[in-house]
């Protein structure tokens, strides 16, 4: 951890002090070589990406720095089984923001997982996020632990069913319906209310039932093969790399604890507190493409 330097007491001394720090942490962001030495040093690495590693792609975080909630917390699951109108809203929003997540595009991150895979050191990468993004950049061992929005399911049957498909269901079944909106990172969008009250949520073509992205909402658990195939793979890894998540969800913080409890060192590349902070050896408080992408090749 960075510790801040004692400032003398005299303005001058004190601003003398700041430039100083400023300078130290402007020159940190491009030679730190922590991050480097850490991951040269282990074989067999699991990652857990959050949030922070698609905001470069235009998908915006949850929460601040802080790990505050930075708009309106996300739709519980008992909520959008029970209520019409959060049903309605959910997918008015999502309909908004669709096209903006599905032209989204990788980033430096993103990349720099895939040439950190190709180097062999990265044993398994489980992300939170459900844009598919570390897929289409071109990682292929990836657990998807709160699931895609790229892939829907009907609540009733269980049929499954492309989400661009249902884009166009909704078009269809929504003719002339428009709203400006800005998109959050599970595709819903900040709508006027009374626009959300004109549109027509999707149903089940087969059955009628409610039809929901597969992803896990808050209230839902993780599907317990998919918690059990990471749990394995951190079984055999050697240490443990957190990068852009604050770890606020108890889905993903449990792999810290589970890897902490069990020795291995841990690393967190995150701007922000995180709530792992005080279980980790290593915590680079970085631009996590620019930190990544200068350490992966190092060992590339
Ligand atoms: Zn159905």
């Amino acid at each position: 951890m960075r510790q801040l330097c004692r400032v003398g007491s005299s303005p001058a001394s004190s601003l003398r002090a700041r430039l100083r720090y400023d300078h130290q942490m402007a020159t940190a962001d491009v030679f730190d070589d922590r991050l480097r030495r850490w991951m040269a040093s282990h074989r067999r690495v699991f990652a857990l990406t959050g949030a922070g590693c698609s905001t470069a792609s235009g998908i915006p975080d949850y929460r601040d720095d802080r790990g505050e909630w930075r708009r309106r917390p996300p739709v519980m699951i008992q909520a959008f089984r029970t209520q019409d109108e959060v049903y309605r809203r959910y997918w008015a929003r999502a309909y908004v923001g669709w096209p903006r997540l599905a032209g989204a595009l990788p980033n430096s991150t993103h990349q720099a997982f895939v040439a950190w895979e190709a180097a062999g050191t990265l044993l398994q990468l489980v992300t939170q996020n459900v844009d598919g993004l570390h897929q289409r950049a071109g990682s292929s061992s990836v657990i998807d632990l709160h699931g895609r929005l790229d892939v829907v399911v009907c609540l009733g049957c269980g049929a499954r069913s492309s989400r661009s498909a249902l884009q166009d269901v909704m078009a269809a079944g929504n003719p002339g319906w428009r709203a400006e909106a800005t998109t959050a990172p599970d595709g819903d969008a900040d709508i006027d209310s009374a626009v959300i009250a004109s549109f027509a949520p999707p149903r089940c073509a087969a059955c009628g039932g409610m039809i929901k992205p597969d992803v896990v909402f808050f209230g839902e658990n993780v599907p317990g093969d998919r918690y059990e195939r990471a749990r394995e793979a951190l079984a055999s890894a050697d240490a443990l790399l957190v990068a852009g998540s604050s770890l606020m969800v108890y889905s993903g913080f449990r792999f810290v604890r589970l890897a902490h409890d069990a020795g291995l060192p841990i690393a967190i590349v995150n701007r922000g507190r995180t709530r792992a902070d005080d279980l980790a050896e290593l915590k680079i408080e970085n631009d996590v493409g620019l930190a990544l992408a200068d350490a992966v090749e190092a060992i590339a």
